[in-house]
């Protein structure tokens, strides 16, 4: 690992100005759970590391009848085992407590969560030079394309890159049009969460939307009846501490036993947490039923390009998101 220089302000407007004095490719710290693994793997070398945990007002939870809102240095353990988000928001609680372990949920935030890079194998093992990576090494070729492709994307792939969107919570917060507030050197801004994440195309290495110091603050989600009807379905290689192979977020309003307005998001399968507005208005003033749920599944899957290993994902993700429309139908009638 290369050598550093760390602070750790109390106010963001320090922590912007520091980023803006910095050496060319400062970053912001919060737990630490990815970018301290991705330096140590030599994919990442920041000269610079503003820690964002002790910025005054990120640490905290606030709920009001308009919306949830997350600190973005909020732990992820805090969100996943508080009681109104339990009950009320199961699909934000479940992303969470579903992702990684109690130990890196409780040092790992909600902020961080948002901005982790890809688990590709392909691009976390091969800074040594042993294998290509267009979003490692702009240019230099893709050897997840056409090689062990089990883990990669269908959905949102271009020739240059396949990498799945790693994050649990970001495929919950979409299907909940959630926001989050960032704040710069000009001033502070909403952006919607859909927002925030770019699809590969030609330039895989250029995740992000934010721009250079741009600080993520919070995070909210509107309130919404259906948080109470909703789920995350987590299908992973085994049941704990492990990536999802397919999951879904779903979130169900219902009434005489038809939904008037369904919202689903993908994830595991796909660059970028994966909105199925397609399957939501097939569903729209429709009544649920098992063969309906199969069918929605699938039609979020119309678009999805399968490589050489990753074609069970077809039928696996379809599934998953069948299964999550059930469990989110049984739990309004709750
Ligand atoms: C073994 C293991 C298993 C895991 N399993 C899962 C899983 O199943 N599901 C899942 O979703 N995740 C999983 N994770 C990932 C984990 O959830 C993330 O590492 C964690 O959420 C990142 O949060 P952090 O606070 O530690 O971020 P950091 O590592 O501190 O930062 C991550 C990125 O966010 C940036 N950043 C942090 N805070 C801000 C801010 N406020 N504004 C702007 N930029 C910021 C940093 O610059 C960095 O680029 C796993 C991780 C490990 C190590």
């Amino acid at each position: 690992m290369k050598a550093f220089t760390y602070i750790r302000p109390t106010t963001a407007k320090e922590a912007i100005s520091a980023f803006a004095s910095a050496a060319e490719g400062a970053r912001y710290i919060a737990g630490g759970t990815t970018l301290y693994d991705l330096m140590k793997l030599n994919i990442e070398r920041p000269p610079f590391l503003i820690d964002v945990t002790a910025i005054a007002g990120l640490n905290e939870i606030d709920i009001n009848e308009d919306r949830l809102r997350f600190g973005a240095s909020v732990p992820m353990s805090a969100v996943a085992s508080h009681e109104t988000i339990r009950t009320s928001y199961p699909v934000l609680a479940e992303s969470l407590w579903k992702a990684a372990s109690q130990q890196l949920r409780n040092m790992a935030t909600v902020g961080g969560n948002l901005l982790q890079r890809t688990r590709c194998m392909y691009f976390r093992n091969g800074a040594d030079g042993a294998y290509p990576c267009n979003k490692r090494e702009p240019g230099s070729g893709c050897a997840a394309i056409g090689g062990l492709d089990r883990g990669q994307a269908l959905l949102g792939v271009s020739a240059l890159c396949n990498a799945v969107s790693p994050g649990d919570w970001p495929v919950a917060l979409t299907a909940m049009d959630a926001r989050i507030e960032v704040v710069g050197a000009a001033g502070s801004r909403y952006m919607p969460i859909a927002e925030l994440y770019r699809l590969p195309g030609e330039t895989p290495h250029l995740e992000f939307t934010l721009a250079p110091g741009e600080l993520v603050t919070a995070i909210e989600v509107p309130r919404t009846p259906a948080g109470r009807s909703s789920t995350y379905h987590k299908i992973r290689d085994r049941e704990s501490y492990a990536f999802a192979l397919a999951s879904a977020a779903v979130a169900l309003e219902l009434q005489g036993g038809r939904v008037t307005r369904a919202r689903i998001a993908v994830g595991g399968v796909a660059t970028r947490p994966w909105r199925a507005t397609e399957a939501e208005q097939m569903l729209a003033g429709r009544r649920l039923t098992a063969d309906r749920a199969l069918e929605i599944g699938r039609a979020a899957f119309q678009a999805a390009q399968p490589g050489r290993h990753n074609g069970f994902k077809l039928e696996l993700g379809a599934r998953t998101v069948a299964d999550a429309l059930m469990i989110a139908a049984e739990r309004s009638r709750s």
